[in-house]
């Protein structure tokens, strides 16, 4: 796929952060063209909804072949405009997507297909209840650039199968991805329509969400999030919600060191750290703590810097100026509180204006900047914990509740330990794979959003449901309707002790009374 050159108006510029040259433009949709683009939108969604779940997953193999097929060309277009490694492009971003689709399209019809809901009051014996799953109409998909492919599927994919026709946003960072993901759609032989990609910046978001679209999921940084919120809450437009981070990584005495020092290396630099489920704290008990940071450090020292289209490359630029400014400013406002740099701290011109050495920070404490805001960067800070129960106090101070892990050779200790940790999703023994686990519900708490996505919460996070309740006996009236009389209380009296009464003696003859009363009410 290449980049497109051709253009009328306005653009949006792909940027290689290897070296900040421009690589492509790409047309932008302006806000006056919002209401056509909605409108479009529903036309599609209507005819979309109107075919079974089975027809629609049909439609999501084509999608998964297509991205099979194209699988190295997608991954060099997203390592090339976001400078991640291409292993990371093709296993979290292309891989994960491919294996969401195949669940959703063998899953969903499963899952959409509405349950039964059995009803224990014996008053309400004669009715059959049942859940139905419907879309919600054109759902809005805001997406950041960090993952481009992966995030805006992950959301689009469940939408469509659900019914809905999906209009997508992608950030302005990454305008190549977000074309290729269009074309990935129109490959696929997806209706007109149905699936939208609109190209521009904060303020076309910010028009999407104004528009009103049926419902937003949303993707991106706690402050725009909450502008998103807002107008939603406004709007009265139901919203998903998927934050920021700043997940903590608790590595208790008993713990395989050197396998979790391996895990918070890859956790905090992987995509350069600028990953929302990054391993932003790390928590050691003091029988861990040296051996730790020691190999921490080593490794994080080992790790090869280039452009993610070297098949040995590790670690990849920053996607802009502005993103290292904010880790060094953090990293300052460490050292001035007494933090110690054990390796990197500093920006490597050598291989290019956006790299930045993979830095591990010891000696932090929770009134630093790195310990409270997200720093989405490469940066590994590590602080000696009293012990576990320090460890999850220290945790959940934290105002993002997105992910966490522990690290322990005691599965039952980690797994009570995660059941007290303030997050959206706990490994026990690994780090932000569970994103890569098409069943698990990804989502955060607090700053971190809510709603989910992935999964069968993420699936029904598309729909809505409607209650339908048929009654097996259509004729005659029900007994508590009009008109009100003594008999009616005589009832009521009646229910409340064959429901509840202490004794079953005194339920049965509740249950007794009831019935004459039930009968001579409905007659
Ligand atoms: P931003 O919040 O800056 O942008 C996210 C998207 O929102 C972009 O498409 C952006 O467009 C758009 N946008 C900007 N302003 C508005 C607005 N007022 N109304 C509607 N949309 C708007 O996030 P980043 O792209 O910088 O992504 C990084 C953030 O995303 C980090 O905080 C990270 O933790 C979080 N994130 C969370 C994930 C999760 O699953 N919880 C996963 C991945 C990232 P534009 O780019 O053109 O400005």
């Amino acid at each position: 796929m290449q980049p497109q050159r051709a253009f009328t108006g306005s653009y949006l510029e792909a940027i290689d952060p290897v070296t900040e040259e421009v690589i492509g433009r790409f047309e932008i949709t302006t806000a006056g063209e919002l209401p056509r683009v909605l409108e479009h939108a529903r036309r599609a969604q209507r005819d979309w909804a109107a075919l079974p779940v089975c027809e629609r997953a049909k439609w999501l193999d084509r999608l998964a072949a297509v991205l099979q097929a194209r699988r190295k060309e997608i991954a060099e277009v997203i390592s090339r405009e976001t400078g991640k490694p291409l292993a990371e492009a093709l296993l979290a971003e292309v891989l994960v997507s491919l294996d969401s689709i195949r669940w959703h399209a063998r899953q969903a019809p499963r899952l959409l297909a509405g349950e039964r809901v059995p009803h224990h009051n014996p008053l309400f014996k004669g009715k059959r209840g049942q859940l139905v799953y419907e879309p919600y109409g054109v759902v809005a998909v805001i997406s950041p650039w960090n993952y481009p492919l992966a995030i805006p599927l992950g959301a689009a994919v469940p939408a469509l199968v659900a019914g809905n026709a999906v209009v997508v946003k992608p950030s302005e960072l990454t305008p190549w991805c977000g074309a290729t993901l269009g074309e990935l759609f129109d490959r696929a032989g997806f209706p007109v329509d149905l699936v939208q990609v609109i190209q521009g910046d904060g303020e076309l978001g910010r028009g999407l969400v104004e528009a009103a679209p049926d419902k937003v999921f949303f993707t991106g940084s706690l402050s725009t999030g909450r502008q998103v919120a807002e107008t939603c809450a406004r709007k009265l437009v139901p919203s998903a919600l998927e934050l920021g981070g700043k997940d903590a990584m608790i590595v208790l005495a008993d713990a395989d060191v050197d396998a979790a020092s391996s895990a918070a290396v890859w956790g905090s630099f992987t995509n350069c750290g600028q990953a929302c489920l990054s391993v932003e704290r790390i928590y050691v008990e003091p029988g861990a703590l040296d051996r730790f940071t020691g190999l921490a450090v080593e490794k994080a020292k080992s790790l090869r810097l280039g452009s993610g289209l070297d098949p040995e490359t590790e670690i990849g630029p920053m996607i802009r100026r502005q993103q290292i400014e904010r880790v060094e400013r953090q990293l300052e406002d460490a050292v001035a509180h007494g933090a110690r740099i054990l390796a990197g701290g500093r920006r490597r011109p050598d291989r290019g204006p956006l790299f930045f050495d993979p830095t591990v920070l010891a000696g932090v404490d929770s009134s630093m900047l790195v310990m409270r805001e997200e720093t989405f960067g490469p940066v590994m800070a590590i602080q000696a914990a009293a012990d576990a129960e320090d460890a999850v106090r220290l945790a959940n101070e934290s105002a993002y509740g997105l992910g966490a892990s522990v690290w322990t050779r005691d599965r039952g200790r980690g797994e009570r330990l995660a059941q007290s940790l303030r997050a959206g999703s706990v490994m026990v023994n690994d780090v932000m794979t569970g994103y890569g686990i098409s069943e698990a519900p990804h989502g955060g708490r607090g700053a971190s959003g809510w709603g989910r996505a992935h999964g069968r919460l993420g699936l029904l996070e598309a729909a809505q449901v409607k209650y339908v309740d048929c009654d097996v006996f259509p004729r005659g009236r029900k007994p508590w309707w009009f008109p009100y009389d003594g008999a009616l209380l005589g009832l009521a009296d009646a229910a409340f002790d064959a429901l509840f009464a202490a004794k079953w003696a005194e339920r049965l003859r509740g249950a007794g009374r009831l019935w004459r009363h039930y009968r001579s009410r409905r007659r």
